[in-house]
This record gives structure tokens, C-alpha cells and sequence, in this order.
């Protein structure tokens, strides 16, 4: 998945994002990157939040809806990215599944232009550009 979000010098949040989906996936399968609210979602007086990984889980959660929800009450994105990452290893261990097989990433920027991301397991990077330039970051995540 390619996800992206962005603020402009307007003040205009936006966000876009594109997947080849999984591989060998079932034919037919739609992941969570199709899906407002779930791999992406924009609330242009609040933040955006984009995804990347297992879209089913995404998809079970309402994902980027829910960390633009989380912002909306006051969490940092990176707060809001990690509550929302959490609440996926919570309901995976409830179903009873491995965590290990699950992976999911997000990433969210706020009206302010605060940004972040948190992961379920290493292994995802993103690009952030601002005043200061260009760089990559490199997510926290849950399973060490
Ligand atoms: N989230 C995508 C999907 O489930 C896959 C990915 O992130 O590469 O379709």
C-alpha cells in the first residue's frame, strides 16, 4: 500500500492511497485501501490517517476513522495510532489468532501538522517532509 497524507500551506487536510493488495490474494478480495474509514480517512478540521498492512484487520476496526476519531478527542496522532494498533492485537488475542502473523501499520497527521505512526511489528517505514526537509521514520510497534 502507498498511503498519503498531507496539510498544505492552507491549512487543507488531504489524503490519498493506492494497493496492489496482498499477495496471492483471493480473487475478489477487497482490502482496506478502497474502503473510506477504514485504510484511509480525512476530516479536514480534525486530521488524517492512512494504513498499511493486513486490510482485514484494518477493515474489523474501522481504522483510520477510528484514529481520526481518537485526534478529534484530543490524542496526539501518535497516541491515536497507537490506540488503534492496540485495539487490533487485543481483539487478534481474543480471537484467539497469533499476533505474529498480523501486521498492521498507521500513520496520521493532525490540523497542526503534528504527525505519527505506531506499528504491530517492525519492519515499516515512512516519509515525512516538512520545513526541515525530508526523512524517514521508522514507526514504534508493539511486538519486539
Ligand atoms: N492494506 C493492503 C490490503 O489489505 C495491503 C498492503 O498494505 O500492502 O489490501
Amino acid at each position: 500500500t502507498i498511503g498519503m497524507i498531507a496539510l498544505d500551506a492552507n491549512g487543507n487536510l488531504s489524503g490519498a492511497c493506492t494497493t496492489s493488495g496482498m499477495a496471492y490474494k483471493m480473487h475478489g478480495r477487497v482490502g482496506d485501501s478502497p474502503i473510506i474509514g477504514a485504510g484511509l480517512y480525512v476530516d479536514n478540521e480534525i486530521g488524517a490517517a492512512t494504513a498499511t498492512g493486513h486490510g482485514e484487520e484494518v477493515i474489523r476496526i474501522a481504522g483510520c476513522h477510528l484514529v481520526v476519531e481518537l485526534m478529534r478527542q484530543g490524542k496526539s496522532p501518535e497516541k491515536a495510532c497507537k490506540e488503534a494498533a492496540l485495539r487490533i492485537v487485543d481483539i487478534t488475542k481474543n480471537r484467539g489468532k497469533n499476533l505474529k502473523d498480523i501486521q498492521v501499520g498507521f500513520i496520521a497527521l493532525n490540523k497542526k501538522g503534528e504527525h505519527g505512526s505506531y506499528c504491530i511489528q517492525g519492519g515499516f517505514s515512512y516519509a515525512m517532509h516538512d520545513e526541515s526537509g525530508n526523512r524517514m521514520i521508522t514507526p514504534e510497534f508493539y511486538l519486539k
